[in-house]
C-alpha cells in the first residue's frame, strides 16, 4: 500500500531492501524542495556510502493549494532513467531499485554535482555542459525513434510512455495560460501593460498554438520532458540529467528548446559583457547534438533509416522547433505560473527589466522561429535588449 515515507521509514525500506551492510550506521535526510516529490538522502556514516530515494506525492502543492497528481509519474521517471542508460549511461544516476505501489525510486546520489541553474546563477561555466547534453538529447533521441529502432517496437514504447496528466500540466503551463488572462499566471504588476500587449498579440498567439499542437501530435522520439538546467547535476567534468517524470513521445525539438530558454534566462540575468559562456553553450549543444544524431543514422542498421532520405529534414525541423519551444519556455518562466531563480532572485529595478526583455525574446523566437539559424540567436538577444 501506497503511503509516504518519513526519514525514519526510509531508513528502514533501505535496510530491508539490502542496500547497506549489516554494520551501517544510516543517517537520513529529506532534501527535496517539496512540491511534487520527497526526495530521501542516506549516507552511511561509517563508509560515507549513500543513496537517494526519491518518492511522487499523490499530489501537487501549488500556490497553496494541492492538485491531485499520478503516482504513476514515478514509474515513468524510473523507466525513463533506464531506458536512458541503455544509451547514455554516463548521463543518469544508476538506478538500484523502483517500486510502483510506493511510487519511489532508489538511485545513485549525486551530491557530489552542483544543480546547474544553481552554478550558472553563481557564474560558473560548466565548460563541459553543451557538449553532454548535446550528445544526451541526440542518442536519446535517435535511438528512441523509428530510425533507431524496429517501428514496431517503437509503437510499444510510445504506449509505455504515455503520460497524459504530466503532459497536461505543459500543455496548460507553458503552451495556453501565459498567452491569456488566466489566473496560473503570476508576474509583477509593474509588468501588466508588457503583459496584456502580450495577451493582444493574435501573431504570437497563433504561432505558440501551433507550436502546442506540435506537442499534443507529434510522437517522435521519446523526450525527457522537463529538461531545464534545474533537471541537471554539472560540475566541470560531469553532467547528470535528473527528473524525467514528464518523460513522453513527443517532438524531438522540445527538450533542446528548454535547455537553451533557460541558459537564455540565465544570460539574460547577466550583464551583457558576461552571456557569451551561455551563447557558446546553445551552440555548442546544437552542433553536437547534429554531429552525433548524423553520426548514428549513418551507422544505423534499421533498414528504415538505410532507405529514408529525410535526415536534412529531421535536422532542420528539429531547429525551428527548439526555438520555437524555447521561446514558449522563455515566456512562461517569466509570466507563468513556474518561474526561474536566475530571474526572480535579481532586485526589482533589473528583474524588470530582464523579464521585459525576455518577453520581447521569446516572442521573437516563436515568430521568427523558421528563420533563425542557431548563431542568429545571440544577435536576437541583442536586438530585442530595448
Ligand atoms: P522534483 O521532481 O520534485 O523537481 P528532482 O528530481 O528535481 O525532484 O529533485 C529535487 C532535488 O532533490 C534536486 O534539485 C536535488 O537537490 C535533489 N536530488 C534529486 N535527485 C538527486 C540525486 N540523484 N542525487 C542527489 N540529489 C538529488
Ligand atoms: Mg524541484
Ligand atoms: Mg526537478
Ligand atoms: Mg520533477
Amino acid at each position: 500500500m501506497y503511503e509516504p515515507l518519513t526519514e525514519q521509514n526510509a531508513v528502514a525500506l533501505a535496510i530491508r531492501l539490502g542496500l547497506f551492510q549489516e554494520d551501517a550506521l544510516l543517517s537520513c535526510q529529506e532534501i527535496g524542495d517539496g512540491n511534487l516529490n520527497l526526495v530521501f538522502r542516506i549516507v552511511n556514516e561509517r563508509t560515507n556510502d549513500s543513496i537517494i530515494i526519491k518518492q511522487a506525492l499523490p499530489y501537487a502543492k501549488v500556490v497553496g493549494e494541492s492538485w491531485p497528481l499520478t503516482l504513476k509519474r514515478a514509474t515513468i521517471e524510473s523507466q525513463a532513467l533506464r531506458t536512458f542508460a541503455s544509451y547514455v549511461p554516463q548521463y543518469v544516476p544508476k538506478v538500484y531499485y523502483s517500486d510502483e505501489t510506493l511510487a519511489i525510486t532508489v538511485m545513485e546520489d549525486l551530491s557530489h554535482l552542483q544543480i546547474a541553474r544553481r552554478g550558472l546563477i553563481e557564474g560558473k561555466t560548466f565548460p563541459k555542459l553543451s557538449e553532454h547534453i548535446g550528445e544526451f538529447v541526440a542518442k536519446t533521441a535517435f535511438y528512441t525513434s523509428d530510425f533507431g529502432m524496429n517501428q514496431q517496437q517503437k509503437k510499444k514504447l510510445v504506449q509505455q510512455f504515455t503520460n497524459p496528466e504530466l503532459c497536461k500540466i505543459t500543455e496548460d503551463l507553458v503552451f495556453t495560460d501565459p498567452f491569456f488572462d488566466h489566473d496560473t499566471n503570476s508576474f509583477e504588476t509593474e509588468l501588466r501593460a508588457d503583459v496584456e500587449r502580450l495577451w493582444q498579440d493574435d501573431e504570437l498567439k497563433r504561432e505558440a498554438a501551433k507550436l502546442k499542437r506540435l506537442f499534443l501530435t507529434k510522437a517522435d522520439v521519446l523526450l525527457h520532458g522537463d529538461l531545464h538546467t534545474g533537471s541537471i547535476f554539472a560540475s566541470d567534468d560531469d553532467t547528470k540529467v535528473i527528473d524525467p517524470e514528464f518523460a513522453f513521445y513527443g517532438p524531438i525539438g522540445f527538450d533542446l528548446g528548454q535547455f537553451f530558454a533557460n541558459l537564455l534566462l540565465n544570460a539574460l540575468s547577466r550583464h551583457e559583457s558576461e552571456r557569451e559562456p551561455l551563447f557558446t553553450h546553445i551552440e555548442k549543444t546544437w552542433d553536437v547534438f547534429v554531429r552525433t544524431f548524423t553520426t548514428c543514422w549513418q551507422e544505423s542498421n534499421e533498414p528504415y533509416a538505410r532507405v529514408s532520405f529525410v535526415l536534412d529534414d529531421i535536422v532542420s525541423d528539429a531547429l525551428v522547433e527548439a526555438i520555437g519551444f524555447a521561446g514558449c519556455e522563455v515566456i512562461r518562466r517569466t509570466i507563468g505560473l513556474a518561474h526561474v531563480a536566475d530571474l526572480d532572485e535579481l532586485p526589482l529595478e533589473r528583474r524588470l527589466e530582464a523579464k521585459r526583455h525576455a518577453l520581447r525574446l521569446g516572442r521573437e523566437l516563436i515568430v521568427q522561429r523558421e528563420h533563425l539559424p542557431i548563431h542568429a540567436i545571440k544577435r536576437l538577444v541583442e536586438q530585442t535588449a530595448h
